[in-house]
């Protein structure tokens, strides 16, 4: 029983390995080695084809030893998009090459989905890929050009997930292929994007003349939009579904306020406190559902649901921790242009929850859009007419 072994494993792994002699990076990489990081992977990629479910328990374990984690919180679009993407699509050179330093957080990755002119149509993207038969001292690959837009920690990132049209004369859908962007490539330049909240967590990147090698390809030529639905159903899942414990998160943050400030309450803030308390515990289970489902290789349309609850909470409780302080409320730690490597919404001010929860229901899709993939793949509804599906992309008005 693999809920027997695991402690065991950790146990002998600890033995023979002491971070403090290590170091944190070699610890973290003999970890990886040793199928102690992703426990449900196969074995050789970080995993032992153990259950997902028991991933906490090996992770308690190592945290009850002292040891370095990975810092998950550092790289959340490489384990929680590239991860499953690059498992699931691909080549078993790439994965080799790719899962270690992303688990150990040595590698930063970003996602090239977005552009000026498609964001929640994704499918429309611009930035074209063009083969390059190589030659002159060049191997062959691909030249990419175009821009990306909303690209969150680009200027952190090695590498990017990049969503790029091969076929203009192909229906948009159809036309499109998958890469891994080397962010270090010539022609690839990031400028920060300033936000709502004062920072750029955020960027533009160009993209010109970048060549990159057909290896870095995840999936076969023309099928980037169902690899990059892998990697979208999963963001969804990463943003709303993330392991949270009863009482944690934002709602946690509004529980401790509603505590420690008894001259700020009323019956109103109660009764409101309460029901978001409830909404909070039914995203946290179901997020637990959809992540089993997730790892078992395919989260579903349910991670939609999850992922816009979070939002509407998200926003709720904020709004409702700035009624609750009050003056004290609406504080705020500075709005000076800062480049951050994470997003941490719970270790600020509550004026930062306050704003920064208004992208919750733009990033990973919108809200809007979220509603019409329920209705049409949970709940079966008529599916919203889509005129352009069967035109030649090149076609299209933009
Ligand atoms: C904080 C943050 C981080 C982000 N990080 C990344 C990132 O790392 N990588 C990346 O690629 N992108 C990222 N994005 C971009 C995000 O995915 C897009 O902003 C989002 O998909 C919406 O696209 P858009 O901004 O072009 O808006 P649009 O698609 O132009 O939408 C504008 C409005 O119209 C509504 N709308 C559009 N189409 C429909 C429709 N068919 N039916 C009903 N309503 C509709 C939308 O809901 C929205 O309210 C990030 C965004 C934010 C806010």
């Amino acid at each position: 029983m693999w809920k027997d072994r695991l402690p065991g494993l950790v146990a002998e792994f600890l033995a023979g390995h002491d971070p403090g002699r290590l170091g944190r990076t070699d610890f973290l990489r003999a970890r990886f080695d040793a199928g102690l990081a992703w426990i449900h992977h196969p074995v050789g990629l970080g995993g032992l084809d153990a259950p997902r479910e028991l991933q906490p328990l090996v992770d308690a374990a190592f945290a009850t030893a002292g040891a370095p984690d990975n810092a998950p919180h550092r790289n959340g679009i490489g384990l929680g998009m590239a991860a499953p993407t690059i498992v699931r699509h691909g080549s078993p050179a790439l994965r080799e090459r790719l899962l270690r330093p992303l688990w150990t957080g040595e590698e930063i990755w970003c996602q090239l989905f977005s552009e000026p002119g498609a964001g929640s149509d994704l499918a429309s993207v611009a930035t074209r890929a063009v083969r390059d038969p190589g030659g002159g001292g060049r191997t062959a690959g691909w030249i990419i050009d175009g821009q990306k837009v909303w690209t969150s920690l680009a200027h952190r990132a090695r590498w990017g997930l990049l969503l790029a049209r091969t076929d203009p004369d192909l229906p948009k859908h159809r036309g499109l292929t998958y890469f891994v962007c080397d962010m270090t490539a010539p022609g690839v330049e990031v400028r920060p994007l300033r936000q709502l909240t004062g920072e750029a967590e955020f960027n533009e990147v160009f993209l010109t003349d970048v060549r990159l090698p057909d290896d870095l390809r995840l999936g076969d030529v023309g099928q980037g939009w169902q690899v990059a639905r892998t990697t979208l159903m999963n963001e969804r899942v990463a943003i709303g579904g993330r392991p949270t414990p009863r009482e944690g998160g934002m709602i946690g943050v509004l529980a401790r306020a509603w505590r420690e400030r008894p001259d700020r309450r009323t019956p109103g803030l109660h009764d409101e406190l309460l029901r978001l308390w409830v909404r909070a515990e039914a995203v946290r289970l179901t997020g637990l559902l959809v992540r089993q489902r997730a790892a078992a290789g395919d989260p579903g349309p349910e991670g939609s649901a999850v992922k816009l609850s979070y939002a509407a909470l998200t926003q709720a409780a904020s709004g409702l921790e700035l009624e609750l302080l009050g003056a004290d409320g609406l504080r705020y730690d500075g709005w000076h242009m800062r480049r951050p490597d994470r997003v941490d919404m719970l270790g600020r001010t509550p004026g930062y929850r306050y704003l920064r929860a208004r992208g919750n229901s733009i990033e990973g899709g919108t809200s809007e859009i979220l509603r019409d993939i329920i209705a049409e793949r949970v709940l079966g509804l008529p599916a919203v007419p889509r005129a352009d599906r069967n035109t030649a992309w090149k076609d299209l008005p933009r």
